[in-house]
């Protein structure tokens, strides 16, 4: 049967160092020891994150507000009597009711489907090899890959669907010092509770403009149905794991599910009409090969939206970015930004990272003095994503909005602009020295604006002088 309540299928750090895999009874009842999911890639911990956090729903509902409630080390096991009473939701395999399962799916398929990251069909540009139908996956893989789903599904050929949040968006969760806290701090208070889909795994399209946020988390993307594992063991293709595998699967279309009005709370949105969610830019489109993660446009969202400032936890937040070209999945990543508990004030913080934002931008476009803007563009963007690390992992004093920080965020960029300036202008000459100083002290300018900036700074980096 493998019912996911107390199978181990859910890979987790302990606060001991320990790694072990447990339910999500277990999960939910020792949240308190368990330091973090400790899956290697950045989909399946959101993913099961945010799947524990729907259970908690469904089992105890809003957050009453009482802190006595949440005292303890843990979650108290009386919360999830439902998920020994409704235990048959949550069968992976067998007849009957099954986990994010539909009986109607009728399209064979590998079961390495399930996850992005393994190649199926004839996509064969790839360092990693899996046969279809003949490589499969543990039951821990298929469970995971099962929740994965519904938040990063693209639309394909023949008539594959993105899920209710069209193509993948970039998602965010508070991250806090351990599991429970983690999950308290995205426990909020919602009007409309509603179904989740374990429940009754039929799968229709919510119309309403007030998605309840069950229907709405655990909405499919996809009609699968597991067929039985194999009669003898192998090692699974996802996580190396030596099981009885399952290799193939019916995989199929659940038809268009995308909602504009639903809210979901691990979005950012902007506040333009219609609205749109904030996506991950493709890194590989054509001629624009940049890793730039898009942090500044997050953190920005992040600290307007106003969601998380005096959450009860470190405000650590989880960003996951999916990368797609619509049918294909491109690249994913994650990045955790700190922001502060009281910053200056939303304003001043979504302006200091615009100015960054453009700063930055100007000294890839402008401020290096090159021979060619390719040159130029493709020597910023070579350092940008270190300097982008260290002034994002920041953020927090960023934000405060203390000139001081910013100042040592610029600096990042001088050990790099020196070594920018040594390959763009070689050699002894006067010129080329003068050259490699103007380059070097090349670095982003966060000063307040007085002016309406229009020769603000000169080409070449004369700022600084
Ligand atoms: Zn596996």
């Amino acid at each position: 049967m493998f019912n996911l309540v107390d199978e181990k299928w859910i890979p987790v750090l302990w606060n001991n160092g320990q790694v072990s895999a447990i339910g999500i009874k277990e999960a939910l009842t020792r949240a308190g020891s368990i330091r973090q999911i400790a899956a290697s890639n950045p989909m399946d911990r959101f993913a099961i994150m945010r799947f524990l956090l729907a259970v908690l729903y469904w089992c105890k509902g809003n957050p009453t507000g009482d802190e006595t409630e949440l005292k303890g080390d843990s979650f108290p096991a009386e919360w999830f009597e439902k998920l020994e009473a409704e235990k048959d939701c949550f069968n992976l395999l067998g007849e009957g009711k099954r986990f994010f399962q539909n009986q109607s799916a009728n399209r064979k398929k590998s079961t390495t489907e399930l996850l992005q990251e393994i190649p199926t069909g004839n996509n064969f540009r790839h360092f990693r090899h899996s046969t279809d139908n003949i490589n499969g996956l543990c039951k821990a893989c298929c469970a995971m890959g099962l929740l994965r789903l519904p938040l990063f599904s693209v639309s394909g050929l023949p008539d594959l669907k993105a899920g209710i949040n069209g193509t993948p968006p970039i998602y965010i969760f508070a991250i806090g010092p351990n599991l429970k806290e983690t999950l308290v701090s995205n426990w909020m208070h919602v009007d409309s509770i509603g179904n989740p889909s374990w429940v009754a795994p039929s799968i229709t399209k919510i119309s309403s403009s007030c998605a309840p946020l069950l229907d709405g988390l655990t909405t499919l993307s996809r009609k699968v149905f597991l067929h039985n594992p194999d009669d003898e063991m192998s090692d699974c293709i996802g996580c190396g794991k030596r099981d009885f595998l399952i290799t193939t699967c019916e995989f199929q279309s659940a038809g268009e599910l995308r909602n504009e009005l639903w809210n979901d709370p691990h979005v950012l949105y902007t506040d333009k009409e219609p609205r749109k969610s904030l996506k991950a830019p493709d890194p590989t489109s054509t001629g624009r090969f940049r890793m730039d993660r898009q942090w500044p446009e997050t953190a920005s969202r992040i600290s307007q939206s106003n969601r998380f400032i005096g959450a009860n936890t470190d405000n650590m937040i989880l960003v996951i970015g999916f990368s797609t070209d619509k049918a294909k999945n491109i690249d994913v990543w994650e990045r955790t930004i700190r922001i502060p508990s009281k910053p200056a004030s939303t304003d001043t913080a979504a302006t200091l990272i615009e100015l960054w934002k453009k700063e930055s931008w100007l000294i890839e476009k402008q401020r290096i003095g090159s021979r060619s803007d390719k040159e130029k563009s493709a020597m910023a963007a070579t350092i940008r994503p270190h300097v982008e690390h260290v002034v994002s992992s920041r953020l927090d004093e960023l934000l405060t909005g203390e000139p001081a920080a910013w100042d040592d965020a610029s600096r990042e960029y001088r050990p790099l602009m020196s070594a920018v300036a040594g390959a763009l202008s070689p050699g002894f000459t006067s010129s080329a020295l003068e050259r490699r100083r103007k380059i070097s002290s090349v670095a982003p300018d966060m000063r307040e604006k007085k002016s309406t900036g229009k020769t603000r700074v000169k080409k070449g980096g004369k700022k600084d002088e």
